[in-house]
């Protein structure tokens, strides 16, 4: 499955314009701050985390949510490397602190790889009358999105007015909705982000507020015309509930359980619907992460806990009570790698068919 060759959109014409003795094709890749790489080079991959914040909304309500050193990112992430660990996935989208410079900082120092996002987060940390996901179409929001995939980030995160690109894009895009409702904003950003993906093929990470509005998401996205197979329903810890999460998986979204850790629920709850969706056929659609978006999740910060938390603690915990070894696989190293490939639109013409019609 991995690095699968893919015939592109243009074969078919090519068929009728010359002799097919050679195929268009395009490769899968992921698009991480340094560069496209294939999806086989992903390895254990912390799919929602938070390495630097240096402004935003959350940080007027605490101090806590300020990340603004990369010499701490870095060692954070390092200790991320050295439990086994080789991708992150960040999560910080337009207007919440992103830093774009500090980020490829941080991604030039470490030996892994960083994917960062762009999209929005839920809409009550945006002015939802001014905003320009509000005064724009939603039609000029996915422009916006698509090209911070292909293009280039905006060096300023598109706080405005200048938009000033660097070579490095976006991996993903990032929506959320608030806990039981989808805001106007958020609808907005959610149908923008449909659009995005229809247009890239870039993955799309959602923020639920306290794990509902899940079937929500997934019915916008698809309705806009999303691939929910390339959708990962974020913080799908924070509700627990087999049933509700089972439904959600049955719409082929994947579901992203990204605080394993205790804060909502004692980590048992956790394994245990881990246990349950993986016995019920399920682990092909899930992914982890640790989203240590504040100072006391980080050791690099003082805290007791880390981003090698995922890796030293969670796992071993789900592999002691019975979690298969394939599904650990999948969960932390195929999975991701699935579903953060996009097609490589730059790749050539290939003198040689790989593809078997
Ligand atoms: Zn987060």
């Amino acid at each position: 499955m991995l690095n699968r060759v893919l015939v592109c959109r243009c074969w078919a014409a090519s068929q009728t314009s010359r002799a097919v003795d050679k195929v268009d094709i395009l490769v899968k890749v992921v698009r991480t701050l340094l560069g496209d790489i294939p999806p086989g080079e992903m390895g254990i991959t912390d799919c929602h985390e938070h390495l630097i914040r240096s402004g935003g909304p959350e940080i007027a309500e605490s101090q806590d949510y300020l990340l603004n050193d990369v010499d701490k990112a870095v060692q954070e992430f390092d200790l991320f490397v050295q439990s086994g660990g080789k991708a992150v996935v960040a999560m910080d989208p337009i207007g919440c602190g992103r830093d774009v410079a500090a980020m490829l900082e941080v991604a030039r120092r470490v030996s892994g790889h960083i994917l960062l996002t762009t999209g929005f987060h839920r809409g009550e940390l945006y002015d939802n009358r001014h905003h320009w996901v509000m005064t724009c179409s939603v039609d000029q929001v996915a422009e916006m999105l698509i090209a911070e995939i292909e293009e280039g980030l905006d060096l300023h995160s598109y706080n405005g007015p200048i938009v000033e690109r660097v070579p490095a894009k976006a991996g993903l895009i990032k929506a959320g909705t608030s806990y039981l409702k989808v805001t106007e904003f958020e609808r907005r950003a959610l149908q923008a982000a449909a659009l995005a993906q229809s247009a890239t093929g870039a993955p799309i990470v959602t923020h639920t507020g306290g794990g509902t509005m899940a079937l929500e998401q997934v019915e916008i996205l698809r309705g806009h015309g999303a691939d929910v197979s390339k959708v990962i329903v974020g913080h799908m810890h924070r509700n627990p509930d087999p049933v509700y999460n089972r439904r959600v998986l049955a719409t082929g979204a994947n579901l992203g359980y990204d605080t394993c850790r205790f804060k909502y629920y004692s980590e048992n709850f956790l394994v245990s619907l881990l246990l349950d969706l993986v016995k019920a056929g399920y682990q092909r659609q899930i992914v982890l992460g640790h989203d240590a978006g504040t100072r006391g999740y980080q050791k690099a910060w003082g805290a007791g806990v880390g981003l090698d938390y995922l890796l030293t603690q969670f796992v071993p915990r789900l592999r002691s009570e019975g979690m298969p070894e394939d599904a650990i696989d999948d969960i932390l190293v195929n999975n991701p790698a699935r579903v953060f490939a996009i097609e490589d639109k730059s790749s050539t013409c290939a003198e040689e068919a790989v593809h078997s019609v």
